[in-house]
């Protein structure tokens, strides 16, 4: 899903494979950023650089916020890497397409919140019932308060007093990276499946962490089986899914990664219906 629509962002802003955005002049101008270069308007690369694409990512990204164009360009080796202001970036080698990535996974999941949204609005309007957004996802890097107390690094959670979302940037980050970029999203999800439940009075009827840990991991199956039902889930997308359930500690409250494989699995074949039953 997100690699189409990368693409077609990409394509959509004139970055069409083939053609280059980079104009050749003086290399002095040349601004070293750690290990990657980052390219000002009249700039031309020479030189190799061990920086590795994310870096260069970020740094196009950095330029891409700064930019009055809005994309920012930095190169490695031979690679052009285009930040573009959605958070998305396209690498190119020798004018040919690389591959697309994110620069910044907040924009990533800012995306993917309007969608998760939009399912749930979907499923409660099929049923009738009243729908309320979470009032807030809210990213956050250092410990915050929230109105369920301080947030916890490396963590994502769901405050019912708040009804919002809270995450780390690093755990997104670190996930993106070990897993791919569908990985955020499936926690997003998970936590989304808690704003579901205090809607719907769960918590009051479930007292078992447990349960609600699996319904939850069900939920987050629900909406990815949705993104397959619009054709919109690569295969890519669906094994990160997976990968990361997999990945995920055994906890007493939460399962081992063979039941919130399983649960999340019911959503996946279900639907809502099959979590909610
Ligand atoms: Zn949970």
């Amino acid at each position: 899903m997100i690699f189409k629509r990368v693409l077609q962002t990409a394509l959509a802003m004139g970055l069409a494979v083939g053609t280059s955005t980079l104009h050749h002049g003086s290399v002095n101008a040349l601004e070293p950023k750690g290990e990657c270069y980052v390219l000002g308007v009249g700039d031309s690369w020479q030189g190799p650089t061990s920086a590795n694409l994310s870096q260069c990512a970020a740094l196009a990204g950095e330029q891409s916020s700064a930019a009055e164009s809005g994309t920012g360009v930095s190169r490695w080796q031979d690679v052009e890497i285009q930040a573009k202001p959605d958070g998305s970036y396209a690498a190119y080698q020798a004018g040919q397409l690389l591959t697309t990535g994110f620069w910044d996974v907040e924009k990533l999941v800012d995306d993917a919140v309007d969608d998760i949204d939009a399912f749930w609005r979907s499923e409660f309007e099929a049923r009738e019932w009243a729908y309320e957004s979470p009032g807030r996802v809210q990213a956050y890097s250092t410990r915050i308060r929230t109105a369920c107390g301080r947030s916890v690094p490396d963590n994502a959670f769901y405050c019912r007093v708040s009804h919002s979302i809270y995450y780390d940037t690093g755990l997104m980050r670190d996930q993106f990276n070990d897993i791919g970029d569908f990985a955020p999203i499936v926690i997003v999800a998970h936590e989304w499946g808690h704003a579901i439940q205090a809607q719907r009075g769960i918590f009051r009827q479930v007292r078992s962490t447990f349960r609600l840990e699996q319904q939850a991991d069900c939920f987050a199956g629900a909406y990815v089986a949705s993104l397959k039902a619009n054709g919109a889930l690569s295969d890519e997308d669906a094994e990160e899914a997976l990968d990361l359930i997999r990945a995920l500690p055994r906890s007493r409250t939460h399962g081992t990664p063979r039941q919130r494989v399983a649960a999340y699995q019911k959503g996946f074949d279900g639907g809502a219906t099959a979590c909610l039953g």
